[in-house]
């Protein structure tokens, strides 16, 4: 490419450039560098050490002393979403305002950072090849051989910095998916070394999260797969500014100096994060080693250094911690198996748990299991809640369990495919329409009181096709739902394709089944209850990905309300 394409301020930024280059602009129009600074987290050694939530609690420290953060995860999978993904294998699909479907990890940034992502926070190897690939289809890259270096690194650092000016961050905290080492990740750590030569060292900050061992049968903390975690980073032209240590116990000063020496970081910039009793603590453990201050200092940005009180956050994490009560809810479900699979809904439980000063135990029941071993943990139980899900397997138990709930007035809870299935239940069993079905299960069935959405008839692809991210809710006066919301409209999350059948929305009433929130211009009903139950309730939508630790959400909260009593 001749010079003339390159901008003048490109050139500045970038330096001058020859012919021989397969030449690409990572830099916005109206770009300044320096305006926006940078954290990029790292893992190393192993996966599964809370990154997300490490990143999450670095972030709610640099917001909590004023800065605005903004959160970008990159996940290195060729999906171009997490909405294909099995929740079973890799964690609950989490759902953003504007519809993405995305790692889990977003709903912790949102959940500590107490704020609202978008698709821009959100970054994969899918999403990133099929933008490339469409605009070298659509004649974007002509005349060029289209390469990793620089076209796959510069679209990464041209995403990371139009994020930076469009939310006028303060400060981009990116995380990286998976270990240093890993082919999934390896341009986007050579896009964030790029990047660190480009903006300059002091306007970016590596983090690297690494493990240390201590095996039973040493009994000691072992550094040397640490060093080796570090070393290969360092090989990748990435020189770490801080190390955060997961470890089963407090680190060992030692092991602080040994690292050190492998490392080229101080031994103060090496910190310590053993094994905690909840997440929420870490933001506190990281705020007492000063990792906020020390971030700072290595941004240059020592003037906005200041003394932050987490004194609400405390008093959550006391009440989590040490609540004066204590219930127990089953959870019926099919990925039972995993934790991760419900996050969103656990930490909600927990939410509203502490702002009602109670611990509440989740009991997990495999819907596929004896009738008898279901009743026993449901007479047992103080509520029920049915999650989402999708497809047959272990329909017919849940709706057992709907059913124990509405007999015998268990405060239920059903989440969107629970909210169904609680429709199914009472056209069976009140409404005595046999064999009344979701056409999900039996698309034969004589009463599909529920139904795909008449918009999803037309849809070709799979991915991100659904009834996705945030709608309008009507909430009808003198209802379970209004008491709880105090608000006649709210809006909500959705992740769906099928809906309760407006045709059978009339007979179900008569029998008493009351739809107290609905969409406000289409017939489709949002939220369903019994008022001859202390708490019995559907929702179409998922309240749990709005709870916060701060904010419980109210239908959770009115939920564990009536658990305790
Ligand atoms: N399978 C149901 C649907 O597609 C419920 C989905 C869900 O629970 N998220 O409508």
């Amino acid at each position: 490419m001749s010079m003339a394409g390159a901008s003048k301020q490109t050139l500045q930024f970038l330096g001058r450039r020859t012919d021989e280059h397969e030449f690409f602009n990572p830099i916005p129009r109206g770009y300044k560098k320096g305006a926006t600074k940078y954290v990029v987290v790292t893992g190393s050694v192993i996966s599964g050490l809370g990154k997300g939530v490490l990143t999450a609690s670095i972030g709610r420290l640099l917001k909590k002393m004023g800065l605005n953060v903004t959160p970008i995860k990159f996940d290195g999978y060729l999906n171009v979403d997490a909405g294909t993904l099995n929740p079973f294998r890799h964690g609950e699909v989490f759902v953003l305002d504007d519809g993405t479907e995305c790692d889990m990890d977003l709903g912790t940034y949102e959940r500590f950072l107490d704020s609202n992502l978008s698709s821009m926070n959100y970054l994969t190897a899918g999403k990133i090849f099929k933008l490339i690939i469409d605009k070298e289809r659509a004649g974007k890259y002509l005349g060029k051989d289209v390469l990793f270096i620089p076209h796959v690194t510069g679209e990464i650092k041209k995403i990371i910095r139009e994020l930076a000016m469009k939310t006028k961050a303060d400060i981009v905290l990116v995380e990286v998916g998976g270990t240093v080492g890993d082919i999934e990740n390896s341009y986007f750590i050579e896009a964030m070394r790029e990047l660190a030569h480009e903006e300059g060292r002091k306007n970016v900050c590596f983090i690297n999260v690494t493990y240390i061992l201590e095996p039973p049968s040493i009994g000691e903390q072992k550094s040397k797969a640490a060093q080796l975690g570090v070393k290969t980073l360092m090989s990748l032209g990435i020189q770490p500014n801080i190390i955060i240590c997961r470890s089963e116990r407090e680190l060992f000063y030692k092991i602080k100096e040994k690292l050190s020496v492998y490392s080229n970081v101080p031994v103060s910039h090496i910190i310590s994060a053993p094994n905690v009793q909840t997440v929420y603590e870490i933001p506190l453990l990281l705020k007492k080693e000063n990792l906020h201050q020390k971030i700072c200092s290595v941004l240059g940005m020592r003037k906005k250094i200041k003394k932050i009180s987490m004194n609400k956050w405390k008093k959550f994490i006391e009440k989590v911690k040490n609540p004066s009560s204590k219930i127990t809810v089953v959870m019926a479900g099919k990925y039972t198996r995993l934790r991760d699979s419900y996050v969103s809904i656990l930490e909600a439980l927990t939410h509203a748990g502490a702002a009602n000063d109670c611990r509440v135990m989740v009991e997990w029941l495999e819907t596929s299991r004896r009738d008898n071993v279901m009743k026993k943990k449901l007479e047992k139980a103080d509520g029920l809640i049915v999650p989402g899900g999708f497809g047959s397997r272990g329909v017919e138990g849940k709706i057992k369990c709907i059913k124990y709930a509405r007999e015998n007035h268990l405060p239920f809870l059903g989440l969107c495919y629970g909210f169904q299935l609680a429709v199914v239940e009472f056209a069976r069993h009140v409404c005595k329409l046999k064999r009344a079905h979701t056409t999900e299960v039996d698309p034969k069935t004589p009463h599909p009181v529920v139904f795909l959405l008449p918009e999803q008839l037309q849809k070709e692809y799979v991915g991100a096709s659904m009834r996705l991210g945030v709608k309008d809710v009507e909430i009808i006066p003198n209802t379970l739902a209004y008491r709880l919301y105090k608000k006649k409209s709210v809006r909500e999350r959705f992740r769906h394709r099928y809906e309760v059948n407006p045709e059978y929305v009339q007979i179900l009433e008569e029998h008493g089944f009351v739809f107290s929130g609905k969409a406000p211009n289409q017939p489709i009903v949002q939220i369903g209850e019994l008022p001859s139950h202390r708490f019995f309730m559907g929702t179409q939508f998922h309240p749990e990905f709005t709870s916060r630790p701060l904010k419980p959400h109210p239908i959770f909260d009115g939920f564990i309300k009536a658990c305790i009593e």
